[in-house]
């Protein structure tokens, strides 16, 4: 009689039969697996980190966020940095996605040491794609059921929204646990006949959880994440799917066995996943497994026009694509430069301390790292980009912008006409930029500089802004440049050239010095800089610029007469 009943709520249910039933084709055991990949022969403390993007073609500044974390991790250590690829849910998958992924982190100088690669697998812990995994989920996946630890489970989708609408009624915890799982009780004939007739199912964790508890004994996982800290949560209590109906994991079950068997020291993920840390680390338990140190990273935010924090999103935010920063041409030193700026809050201080070091020789540590949202600013970068070109010769600018206008602008005839002389276009790069004081900065991504430099070839130049009203409204501006062209002389010095300036100036009725413009405003008709702001628009279609005397030399001597001769 009593045998009879623990029968029935499966007590005595032979696993190992079961084991069987479910994964007939899994003949090779946990054994084999552990001794197919052993544990990595590096130093101590070398670390092991991976990134795992879905194959979905969308590879964002969240990814590179991550991967510069697992790439400092584990190449500071002397340790590995993979990449696996994970393709196990049913996102859209996107052809060519592993060579996108590869080929936009490259460029910001992340580089994998093993994992998948554009010509196959490279290390010896894969196949480091999931999809390709399936019997190693499935050996494990048997190993759980064989040990009474997970069960397959026949519950359709209609029966779960029922059991939802029951809980909510009784104001019951959501979910499959405990004696919700009604999948848990079946016999072994019971699921026999159920699979023998054709019906599909998944394979539940069977947790030992409860959160039904009250408050107080409730059982607490506490991890030590490394960005975090010791995070205390209350454990997991739902019989989380660990293989869906076509034997696929979910992401929980292949986030354990992957990172478990590829020998992951330390998992950089963001902060998305924490709530189901509670289930990863009861699979990991219920497994016989380390956990690896798990490092939640914050979620990157932006100040919206109304200065609220929110998330980066793909819809409203394109700089959220890594793409932005390749199609308008941002130096990947620059890009590299402000993620450690966010990433580390000690890191523009050492950067203040050593302006010219290497990047990385800072030492990047996860304990300095933000864990609330990190704020994620267009402006700042841009600032960043300004002092890092400042140290990029202009011959590298030269080779990076070429680099830049073959991908993304082979058929811009300005871009071509900038980039034909490369002796003169250095020039240009390299105005004021040797200054003691002030050096120039105005180089911040390929796109502005081609903008911002366009006066300097007569295919693009453009009078972009209008001359200034002082000299306009006394009808001068044709007189100043004629007279700046009867004493031009183009072989001048800087300061011979500035005093012919001073000279006009004082001739026509205008101010030599500003301040005294200033002062008295009836004396005068404007000032110097008037003067020479004719000069600049005639020549640069600016009214700001850097050094007339330097354009003018780089422009050279006809040039710079034929841009003025059009005033007269
Ligand atoms: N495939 C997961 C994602 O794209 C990776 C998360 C992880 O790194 O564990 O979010």
């Amino acid at each position: 009689m009593v045998k009879c009943r623990e029968e029935k709520v499966g007590l005595t249910m032979d696993h190992k039969k079961l084991a069987e039933l479910l994964f007939p084709g899994i003949d090779k055991t946990p054994e084999y697996y552990e001794e197919l990949y052993p544990l990595r022969d590096l130093p101590d403390g070398a670390k092991v980190t991976r990134l795992g993007p879905s194959p979905t073609g969308f590879i964002h500044l969240g990814n590179l966020y991550g991967a510069f974390v697992d790439e400092r991790l584990a190449h500071q250590s002397g340790g590995v940095f993979f990449l696996r690829i994970e393709d196990t849910d049913d996102k859209r998958e996107v052809e060519g996605a592993v060579e996108i992924i590869i080929n936009s982190l490259r460029f910001f100088g992340i580089n994998f040491d093993e994992g998948a690669t554009m010509a196959g697998d490279v290390g010896a812990y894969g196949d480091y794609t999931q999809s390709h995994r399936g019997l190693i989920y499935q050996c494990f996946a048997k190993k759980l059921v064989d040990e009474g630890k997970a069960y397959p489970c026949f519950l359709s989708e209609e029966e779960i929204a029922a059991i939802r609408e029951e809980q909510q009624a009784l104001k019951a915890n959501p979910g499959i646990y405990a004696k919700w799982a009604k999948s848990r009780e079946l016999t072994y004939d019971e699921i026999e006949a159920r699979i023998k007739a054709g019906e599909q199912f998944v394979v539940r964790l069977k947790s030992d959880g409860n959160l039904d508890l009250p408050e107080d004994q409730i059982r607490r996982i506490k991890v030590k994440d490394a960005i975090r800290g010791v995070l205390d949560m209350p454990e997991n209590d739902q019989d989380t799917v660990i293989l869906k109906r076509t034997g696929i994991p979910t992401y929980h079950f292949a986030h354990v066995v992957d990172d478990h068997l590829m020998r992951t020291t330390h998992v950089v993920r963001g902060a998305e996943w924490l709530p189901s840390l509670p289930i990863h680390i009861e699979l990991f338990e219920k497994l016989g497994w380390e956990p690896p140190i798990y490092c939640h990273t914050a979620q990157l935010m932006k100040l919206d026009e109304e200065g609220n924090k929110r998330k980066l999103s793909k819809r409203l935010d394109p700089e959220l694509s890594l793409d932005y920063y390749r199609k308008e041409g941002y130096h990947p030193a620059a890009v590299r430069e402000y993620l450690l700026t966010i990433l580390n809050s000690n890191f523009e201080e050492w950067r203040l301390a050593n302006p010219d070091a290497d990047i990385d020789e800072f030492e990047f540590t996860t304990e300095k790292m933000s864990n609330s949202g990190a704020l994620f600013d267009l402006n700042k970068l841009n600032d960043v980009s300004k002092e890092v070109l400042l140290k990029i010769s202009a011959s590298d600018l030269y080779d990076f912008l070429k680099a830049w206008a073959d991908e993304f602008r082979p058929d811009d005839e300005g871009v071509k006409v900038m980039l034909a002389d490369r002796a003169y276009l250095e020039r240009i790069l390299d105005i004021g930029r040797h200054a003691e004081r002030n050096p120039r900065k105005d180089h911040i991504f390929a796109d502005q500089m081609v903008k911002n430099l366009s006066y300097f070839f007569d295919e693009t130049f453009e009078i972009e802004d209008e001359m200034p009203q002082e000299v306009v409204v006394h009808d001068e501006v044709g007189t100043v440049i004629k007279k700046y062209l009867e004493t031009y002389d183009h072989s001048d010095d800087n300061e011979t050239w500035f005093n012919k300036i001073r000279a006009i100036t004082d001739e026509l009725g205008y101010a030599v010095k500003p301040k005294d413009y200033k002062k008295h405003p009836d004396e005068y008709k404007g000032h110097v800089g008037h003067i020479s702001t004719v000069i600049r628009v005639a020549l640069m279609g600016r009214q700001q610029s850097p050094d007339i005397w330097e354009i003018q030399q780089i422009l050279g001597e006809e040039r710079t007469r034929e841009r003025l001769a059009r005033f007269i």
